[in-house]
């Protein structure tokens, strides 16, 4: 293990929830093991969360928004998220430390150069904490009477986080809350926790009161299910499969809860045959092998024009074999394995079907060996001769697999990338505006990137369309989200 910046954090690797400010066992005492995808190693034990260590993060949570920190002026509010800001900024490096050993994200060439972004993010809210505002509206009724739409946090907020990302996603659950005077119960994912609950240490310090910002950690189906139908809790901001989205609905059911769900994706990326292929090549590229391919709008289902189609499949099939994949913590890696071995089998049955089902394997395709079968790590692999039948073309595969599918005409392509249940990511490439314009009023998807791919701005924020959930996250839409809006009738009094 590479001693990176500090490894006090694991120094005790047996980590606990973290309620009410400070660290709790867990009412029942069991653990979960948690490995280091890279090596298969044993990395940490997490508290495994039931009904009861829920319960009690809830308490606490409920116990704080109603008391201290319903007192927090807006002003004090947005100080501490500039405090955060600048913890979070100073203990980055361990923190993406923790990070690429939880999850295997390539430390250097993906998680250290993401500073900026996290830290703006978190100031995004900073400037949110100062902007809530209502409205005073005229009415037209008798008498003096003042009607206004005031604006109040919605309570304890849970968030549900996946494991591909947790120390970025967390941010778009505290920052809103912390914004909107809100209280959180963060359940991270099982596969990768640890980043949050270093967190969790780093907002005691910013000055968070006790029971503001509570983690329990555990499994989706005890402590998941547990805080998704709590009846303490007031909103679920949930991040993972759509799968399991339907099951936050169902659960949130029982008080009414209101959702945001960040849910899967099968997005079109799109290259027509005027694009710039310089760009066009390792955009795509990236836009799909990025984190292994464990990207909510990974642009998996490549749809390329006719004419570029063979050179194009060549070159990216070719930018693939020049991805250094390896040691999450080298330098120069570029992808780092999966999350799990149950993950890597999941991805190689994919592979096997798209084999099976007559897509032509042009590029990887296989786990790789040598050092690397320690870890669970595969080549970028791209599939060729792929139709929207196919179940590659269909299903979300969370693994660096590309499928690339041929197209004649603008009509063609809109109907073939429309024809999925989610709508999350979508990319173009074409030199011509028209085209631009036409496919980015006709793709039915959150985001359309048109001559890039993956970026999100905290100001603009990021949600799905169709079965990729709704709601959004970051932008004014997620803070008002944290708020409920209540109609008032002042009047004045006499005749
Ligand atoms: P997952 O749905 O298996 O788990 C997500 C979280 O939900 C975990 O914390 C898990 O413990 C919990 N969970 C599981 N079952 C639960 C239940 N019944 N009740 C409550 N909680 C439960 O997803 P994953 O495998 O961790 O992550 C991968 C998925 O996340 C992919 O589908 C990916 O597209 C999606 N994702 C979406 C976005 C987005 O912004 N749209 C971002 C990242 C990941």
């Amino acid at each position: 293990m590479t001693p990176f910046p500090s490894i006090q954090f694991l120094s005790d690797p047996h980590k606990q929830h973290f309620i009410d400010g400070a660290w709790f066992t867990g009412s029942s005492g069991e653990r979960i093991d948690t490995f280091n995808p890279a090596t298969g190693e044993h990395l940490a034990t997490l508290a495994r969360g039931n009904q009861s260590d829920v319960d009690k993060a809830v308490t606490a949570a409920r116990r704080a928004f109603e008391g201290p920190w319903s007192r927090f002026t807006p002003a004090q509010r947005q100080q501490l998220i500039i405090r955060f800001a600048e913890l979070f900024d100073r203990h980055f490096e361990e923190l993406a430390w923790l990070e690429s050993l939880d999850m295997g994200a390539p430390l250097h060439t993906r998680l250290l150069p993401s500073r900026q972004g996290a830290v703006q993010n978190i100031l995004y809210f900073s400037s949110q904490a100062r902007s809530i505002s209502g409205e005073t509206i005229p009415n037209s009724l008798p008498g003096q009477v003042t009607t206004m739409l005031l604006k109040a946090p919605v309570g304890v907020v849970g968030g549900v986080l996946a494991w591909n990302g947790p120390m970025f996603a967390q941010l778009n659950v505290i920052g809103p809350a912390l914004a909107t005077g809100c209280t959180v119960v963060l359940k991270p994912s099982e596969d990768a926790s640890l980043s949050v609950l270093r967190t969790a240490e780093l907002l005691m310090e910013a000055g968070v009161p006790p029971g503001v910002v509570n983690v329990v950690t555990g499994l989706g189906s005890e402590a998941g299910a547990a805080l998704a139908s709590h009846p303490g809790v007031n909103r679920i901001s949930f991040t993972g499969s759509t799968q399991t989205g339907r099951a936050i609905i169902s659960a949130s059911a029982g008080n009414m809860k209101r959702l945001q769900l960040e849910l899967g994706g099968k997005s079109p990326d799109i290259v027509f045959a005027d694009a710039d292929l310089e760009a066009a090549v390792p955009g795509v590229s990236m836009g799909v092998f990025n984190n292994s391919g464990q990207i909510c709008f990974a642009g998996t289902r490549v749809f390329v024009q006719r004419g570029v189609h063979d050179e194009f499949v060549e070159r990216m099939a070719a930018y693939g074999r020049t991805l250094k994949v390896g040691d999450p913590l080298a330098q120069d890696t570029r992808l780092g394995p999966l999350i799990s071995q149950r993950q890597l089998e999941r991805v190689l049955g994919y592979i096997e079907l798209g084999g099976r089902e007559g897509a032509r394997l042009v590029g990887g395709g296989q786990r790789l060996g040598g050092e690397l079968t320690r870890g669970y790590y595969l080549a970028p692999t791209v599939f060729a001769g792929v139709n929207n039948d196919m179940t590659i073309a269909k299903e979300e595969i969370f693994g660096p697999v590309a499928s690339v599918i041929p197209f004649d005409t603008v009509d063609e392509v809109l109907t073939l990338a429309n024809a999925t249940e989610f709508g999350l990511g979508s990319g173009v490439w074409t030199r011509n505006l028209a085209t631009a314009t036409r496919m980015m009023h006709a793709l039915e998807a959150g985001t359309v990137w048109v001559n890039c791919y993956g970026l999100v701005d905290a100001a603009v924020g990021f949600g799905g369309f169709k079965q990729s959930g709704y709601g959004w996250k970051g932008g004014p839409s997620q803070t008002e989200g944290m708020l409920y809006q209540k109609a008032v009738y002042l009047s004045g009094g006499g005749s």
